[in-house]
């Protein structure tokens, strides 16, 4: 019996000790004037390529730098760079989410005046979740070969977030995921946070970006 008072009272001493930790981060994003957001979903989902296409559209206006949270490799932070933009790719080993602590050597490396900061999370929508980083506003994407459950399978990460991306919206006919499944998945995310946004986006047909870069509310 002990033994399990004492494993819940450490997972909720890791998360309240994020939550101090991602405070301290947002009043260093505030102070730098920084606007920061967290990207969030599966491998596989888009999140490198959404970052893509937001990075293309305002890297003339302001001065953006990604970092991108992986477990081993800097192939989405080696993508971002061919954009001109800066990148920081944070390898966590084993770790399977990035939290408030591990993005602090990234910021240090800050040497001049940064508009956006975009983060964008290791790919799973479980354990994310329970870790903010302090950004302005977090960001889900899941991709619509997920299938109808995707949304009422996370339900904490859709509490957790303010933006939903639904992506490859380009694709959604090809694996039979008609209007009325895609407005059920929206209903869904809705169900659980209603003041999330939601967004069908294509960061290959670009729906969606101008709406989103409207959320961004920069
Ligand atoms: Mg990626
Ligand atoms: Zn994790």
């Amino acid at each position: 019996m002990e033994i399990w008072d004492q494993s819940i009272a450490v997972e909720e001493d890791l998360i309240k000790a994020n939550e101090e930790l991602a405070n301290k981060n947002k009043e260093f994003f505030e102070k730098n004037n920084i606007t920061t957001f967290e990207i969030l979903g599966n491998i596989g989902s888009g999140k490198t390529s959404l970052i893509e296409a937001l990075v293309s559209e305002l890297k003339d206006k302001y001065k953006i730098l990604v970092i991108n949270g992986d477990l081993a490799t800097s192939i989405d932070a080696d993508r971002i760079k061919k954009y001109g933009v800066e990148a920081i790719q944070i390898n966590t080993g084993k770790e399977c989410h990035l939290d408030a602590l591990t993005i602090k050597p990234a910021l240090e490396k800050i040497k001049e005046k940064i508009d956006i900061c975009l983060i964008e999370q290791v790919g799973n929508m479980i354990c994310p979740a329970d870790f903010p980083l302090g950004a302005k506003k977090r960001i889900v994407v899941f991709e619509v070969t997920n299938g109808p459950y995707i949304v009422q399978k996370h339900p904490v990460i859709f509490a957790t977030t303010e933006i939903v991306l639904i992506n490859k919206i380009d694709i959604a006919e090809y694996v039979g995921m008609d209007q009325k499944a895609l407005n059920k998945l929206e209903a869904d995310a809705k169900k659980i946070n209603s003041r999330l946004q939601v967004i069908f986006t294509s960061a290959k047909t670009k729906q969606g970006i101008p709406e989103l870069i409207k959320a961004l509310e920069l």
